[in-house]
């Protein structure tokens, strides 16, 4: 067991702090006042980095690195903030896996390479209006007919919902009711039918748009079905990855907030000495540096067991579950800490708080990962409905 990081690892740490720092650090105020996403320039320039798809093998575009590659860099670059990691989040643990795993090739070959060239940026819509937790209860529907898929329905929360360029859409694929029913596939923007609903203002992750997405007779080749009916369970295993994903966005929130309270409690001084000369601050520094790392540990882990596969639903929940609750600990210990400029909106720490508590919800809520991990620890599934 080894827990450094090899030299390769560390230097690719280094050149996406140092892109982080220099390219993205100066664009998240603008984003997060206007609620707007990374410019396409800067999506490039993040590509040209081979940053949209670290973990995406050679022959498709990509630069063949591990899962664990593609986290780390993505840590760096949430640091700076939500919005502008987002395009990096969608590219390396996104949608684009199952695509990447499951489609047929003709699709694969299309759009895998266009991500990682940042061409195209892909979004996930599973959740409905009716159907967030209990997933399988989601009432989108498309029928087979030929060479066409028709498909009708309305999907909500979508991150990247009128902004991104195609969509997986889980829907129901075939008249088997529950899981088995539901596969995937994806739409693409300006396809005919295709709309969306306002753009939606959340408390945090302002610059990733979100918006309801409506299915009108929206009709695309059956070639674009990435996993059909009865392939919910090959859905949730590339998921696995995007929760590996969700747990170090939310983990990037915790570590961002630490390393600039670090600076601020040196430097800030209260009855004639910096904040860290007060005992209570050190305790709070401590708790936080020992969550930070934890999760990290977690996280890396879950990546580093799965290899280059997708990881296992245990160690990506355990992650996700864990990332997610310390994540709001530590960027609200952050937020005290450096108190009226905690608190303010012209410093980056309330926004780092806001942005924590959706990634506890993004992905499946908290409480949902603790049932996957009972139910891992015991082999059976636990029915919701019974
Ligand atoms: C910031 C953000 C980004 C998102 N991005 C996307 C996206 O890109 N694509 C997408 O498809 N969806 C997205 N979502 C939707 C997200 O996946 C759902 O919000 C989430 O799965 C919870 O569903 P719900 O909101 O319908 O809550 P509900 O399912 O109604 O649950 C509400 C609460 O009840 C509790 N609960 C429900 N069922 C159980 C249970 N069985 N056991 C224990 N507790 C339970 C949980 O605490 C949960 O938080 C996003 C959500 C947020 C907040």
């Amino acid at each position: 067991m080894n827990f450094s990081l090899s030299d390769e690892q560390r230097a690719l740490q280094q050149t996406a702090r140092a892109f982080a720092q220099k390219e993205l650090a100066p664009l998240a105020a603008k984003l997060e006042a206007d609620n707007a996403p990374l410019p396409h320039d800067m999506v490039r320039k993040m590509a040209s980095m081979g940053f949209l798809g670290i973990n995406i093998p050679e022959e498709l575009g990509g630069l063949g690195l591990s899962n664990l590659d593609a986290l780390i860099v993505l840590e760096e670059l949430a640091k700076v903030s939500s919005a502008v990691a987002f395009p990096c989040f969608e590219a390396n643990v996104g949608p684009v896996h199952a695509i990447r795993h499951f489609a047929p090739d003709a699709l694969k070959q299309r759009i895998v390479p266009s991500v990682c060239r940042g061409e195209m940026i892909l979004a996930v819509s599973m959740s409905e209006p009716n159907a967030g937790t209990a997933l399988t209860d989601l009432t989108t529907r498309g029928v087979i007919d030929g060479d066409r898929v028709t498909i009708n329905g309305t999907k909500r929360w979508c991150s990247g919902g009128g902004h991104s360029d195609a969509y997986l859409v889980y829907t129901r694929l075939s008249d088997v009711t529950g899981a088995k029913g539901v596969g995937a596939v994806l739409i693409e923007k300006g396809t005919d039918g295709l709309s969306f609903g306002e753009p939606e203002t959340l408390m945090g992750f302002r610059g990733v748009p979100s918006a309801d997405i409506y299915l009108d007779n929206v009709k695309v080749p059956v070639g674009n079905i990435v996993v059909p009916a009865g392939g919910f369970a090959k859905l949730m295993e590339a998921f696995d990855l995007e929760r590996c994903g969700n747990a170090t966005m939310a983990l990037a929130q915790a570590s961002g907030a630490l390393e600039d309270a670090l600076i601020y409690v040196q430097e800030r001084q209260q009855f004639g000495k910096p904040l860290v000369d007060f005992q209570a601050v050190q305790l709070k520094l401590a708790e936080m540096q020992m969550e930070v790392e934890a999760a990290r540990l977690l996280i890396w882990r879950a990546a580093v067991n799965a290899d280059r596969g997708l990881p296992s639903i245990l160690d990506s929940s355990t992650a996700k579950c864990f990332a997610n609750q310390i994540a709001r600990n530590v960027t609200g210990n952050a937020v005290q800490m450096m108190g009226g400029y905690g608190y303010s909106a012209a410093y980056p720490m309330e926004r780092r708080m806001r942005d924590a508590w959706g990634w506890g919800i993004a992905g499946g809520a908290i409480d949902i990962q603790k049932v996957n991990i009972a139910s891992a620890m015991v082999g059976r599934r636990f029915d919701q409905r019974r």
